[in-house]
């Protein structure tokens, strides 16, 4: 049991020293992890050569980004990415607000500042007045 945890520590060590000076995990590395992790699982029942080749791009450059030494070219394209992806990352956390308080509350954003609101829910058709620029539109909830 020590001997299978030494192991495991060395295991740990020569992964941080296979990172040191490396790029590492970024979201955009992230992306491509569980994008390519999806394709996999799409194609045990698709079984097409595209999709294989799709993954196989999307998990080799996750794998070029993560051991990448050119950490702040790296760090400068994560940024836009995440400046590119802001406005579907920003819809699929109302998505998740919107499952998790499912029973009572409804979020909205405001069609003017993009502010998301949060109101009560099961109230009919009402006003809606953004607390961030009084921007006022109506909904159902
Ligand atoms: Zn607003």
């Amino acid at each position: 049991m020590d001997r299978f945890r030494q192991f495991g520590l060395q295991v740990q060590r020569m992964m941080a020293q296979a990172l040191y000076g490396r790029n590492g995990f970024d979201d955009l590395a992230r992306t491509c992890n569980v994008l390519a992790i999806l394709l996999i699982v799409v194609n045990i029942f698709a079984q097409s050569t595209v999709i294989y080749i799709i993954w196989a791009v999307l998990f080799l450059y996750s794998l070029f980004r993560i051991y990448s030494r050119n950490i702040s070219k790296r760090y400068a394209e994560n940024q836009k990415f995440l400046a590119v992806t802001e406005a579907p990352r920003r819809y699929l956390k109302l998505l998740k607000l919107q499952w998790r308080d499912r029973e009572y509350s409804r979020y909205y954003i405001c069609p003017k500042c993009k502010q998301q609101i949060r109101v009560p829910k099961g109230k009919g058709r009402i006003e809606i007045r953004c607390p961030k620029c009084s921007e006022r539109f109506t909904k159902k909830t």
